[in-house]
């Protein structure tokens, strides 16, 4: 069991991602994200580990922007993203 002892916070960072990529504060009391965004959460959490922002803000951004750059809005998460990974205070 001990290799899995891991996993419950592993989840919960994921979620916590997840939940600011969709947009915490988008509603009150918000409090999980959208099934598009948990289940992107796996690919988040992978680019996040990498603090690459360039390629997480394409990752929040997805497919719903035809541009080729991430807007300003999933930037400022991805950011915000790296900064909750490496356990500072956002
Ligand atoms: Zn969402
Ligand atoms: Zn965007």
């Amino acid at each position: 069991m001990t290799a899995l002892a891991e996993a419950p916070t592993f989840h919960a960072l994921e979620q916590r991602l997840a939940l600011i990529a969709c947009g915490e504060n988008s509603r009150p009391g918000k409090t999980q994200a959208c099934d598009v965004h948990r289940g992107k959460g796996p690919t988040m959490l992978r680019i996040t580990s990498t603090g690459a922002v360039d390629a997480l803000a394409a990752a929040i951004c997805g497919s719903g922007h035809k541009h080729n750059r991430a807007c300003a809005p999933c930037t400022d998460k991805a950011v915000k993203m790296i900064r909750v990974y490496n356990g500072e205070t956002v």
